[in-house]
């Protein structure tokens, strides 16, 4: 069983082409496995990219020699720290490691070529061959090819207005640390880790406003690959020099750009594949796309394992990955959205709280409680210090219809009944219930900053515990009060 290849031919030499192309040639060892690269040798985009410990088990299982090479550079590390008001909030249980994409790559191609593909540099290709077996697109987010292919595969794309720049920094950094500096022109946040070869990847990020009153807005990113920003470079330096020990930043094609996300509903048209950032593109927060492009591969492979014909095969392919891939894009999305709007929360909520929002941006406090106790413990303890001792769900709150003597209620349709009151939304008391999830604590998080109380009206939901979810949603300063609407 398995469909028959002669020849295969991948256009991009990034994660998902070299991936595809060796794992290809390891299952089909006579087909001829061709990888063109725009690119010349050694030259990449960007500084480092982080992988998680179950992405690591599933290379380790798929690909033992990459997953040992890997282990053997990549610089691991446990807790996540946020830095912000001159304070330091660290959660542990998050096992991740990152490494440079330039050594990334050079794995990568070391491991397709042992295995007999056939690698070409500086070959650019935006057409396709007519007489592959097997044609793999894997030439990225800017795909020329996917963009002519766009209405057939159903691919779309949205741009975050947020703005962001991938650095490096010869700063020390023990694991992936996220420092928030506020400027007379709007609050900077940073993405920093460690990569290996004293190198550490500084990702900026800032809204758009913030962006333009800096006067960041000058550099012409629509010029041809190559330079970087270098002004930006300086002036952000200077921004988080105290992070940055007094290092400078370091560019690499650094420029000021806007995230884009690519969603697609096919990824695959008769003998043509495409895999990795061409058809779906996460937002770098929830660092995964190397890692999606890396699974496509794997995917792919196994459907030509198990198929009897290519078509077969690309069908079976797309229909195993879509459903993940959407999975993974929501949570990318929900942390996009965090990132987009963290300046309001940083200029309105102690740090404590705010780093307890940052944390459950897809989870919840019983989520948190399995990674590391005690972040939750300390959250809560900073909680009872504000409220005279109350645990959270347990403090009482004064509200125009009365005073309510526990956090969580239910949502009859019209009003909320909570312990000690029922309330009806009022000049100052807002009741949160439409739209997706993301939209409504981000109407929440708004009305409380301005003053008003806030129910956030939850769906229930018999896989969710009422509790944590309250829990989580007061203590993370998205709402006062949580009612659950059985209807
Ligand atoms: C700021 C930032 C930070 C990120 N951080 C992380 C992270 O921490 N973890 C993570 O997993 N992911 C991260 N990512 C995402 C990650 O970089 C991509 O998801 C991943 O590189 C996708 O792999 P790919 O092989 O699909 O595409 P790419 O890596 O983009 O590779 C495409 C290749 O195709 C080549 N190419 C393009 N056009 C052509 C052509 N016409 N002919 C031939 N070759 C061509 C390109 O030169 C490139 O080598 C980050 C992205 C950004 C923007």
């Amino acid at each position: 069983m398995g469909a028959a290849l002669g020849t295969v031919d991948v256009i991009g030499g990034g994660p998902g082409g070299l991936s595809a192309a060796a794992l290809l040639k390891q299952l089909v060892p006579e087909a001829d496995v061709v990888v063109s690269e725009r690119n010349p040798p050694n030259a990449t985009f960007g500084f480092g990219v982080v992988f998680s410990a179950a992405t690591m088990r599933g290379l380790a299982a798929a690909a033992p020699e990459v997953h040992a090479a890997l282990s053997d550079q990549a610089v691991t590390w446990d807790a996540v720290e946020l830095r912000l008001h001159g304070r330091v909030h660290r959660c542990g249980g998050n096992t991740m490691s990152a490494i440079a994409r330039r050594d990334l790559l050079a794995i990568l191609e070391r491991w397709a070529v042992e295995r007999g593909v056939d690698l070409h540099h500086t070959s650019p290709r935006n057409e396709l061959a007519d007489d592959a077996d097997l044609t793999v697109v894997a030439s990225g987010a800017r795909s020329e090819l996917r963009d002519r292919a766009a209405e057939e595969l159903g691919a779309t794309w949205t741009d975050a207005d947020a703005r962001f720049i991938w650095c490096g920094t010869e700063a020390p950094f023990d694991g992936l640390t996220f420092p928030f500096v506020p400027t007379e022109w709007g609050v900077f946040g940073a993405h920093a880790y460690p990569i290996g070869r004293g190198l550490s990847t500084f990702i900026v990020e800032c809204d758009v406003d913030t962006w333009r009153a800096a006067g960041l807005d000058v550099f012409d990113a629509d010029q041809a690959p190559g330079p970087s920003d270098e002004a930006s470079l300086r002036l952000l330096a200077d921004l988080f020099a105290e992070h940055l020990d007094g290092h400078p930043l370091l560019g690499n094609n650094s420029r000021w750009g806007r995230f884009r996300t690519w969603r697609a509903r096919r990824w695959a048209t008769d003998r043509v594949a495409f895999i990795g950032d061409a058809v779906h593109t996460a937002h770098f927060s929830v660092g995964s796309g190397t890692k999606m492009a890396m699974e496509d591969a794997i995917a792919l492979t196994q459907a030509i394992a198990e198929a009897e014909s290519v078509p077969a095969a690309l069908e079976r392919f797309q229909e195993g990955r879509l459903a993940s891939v959407e999975r993974l894009q929501d949570l990318a999305t929900t942390s996009l959205d965090w990132w987009e709007h963290f300046a309001v929360l940083h200029d309105h909520l102690p740090s404590w709280q705010f780093a307890v929002n940052f944390f459950t941006r897809s989870v919840t406090m019983a989520n948190l409680q399995q990674r590391d106790p005690g972040f939750v413990e300390a959250s809560r303890r900073a909680w009872a210090e504000g409220s005279g001792g109350h645990a959270v769900l347990d403090t009482p709150l004064d509200t125009p219809g009365g005073t309510v003597h526990r956090r969580v209620g239910r949502f009859d349709g019209t009003a909320a009944e909570l312990p000690g009151a029922r309330l009806e939304e009022g000049p100052t008391l807002r009741i949160v219930r439409d739209g997706s999830a993301a939209q409504r604590r981000r109407l929440a998080e708004q009305a409380r900053f301005d003053g008003e109380t806030v129910v956030l009206v939850e769906p229930t939901d018999p896989t969710v515990d009422p509790d944590d979810l309250a829990e989580t949603l007061v203590l993370s300063g998205r709402a006062d009060l949580v009612a659950f609407d059985p209807s």
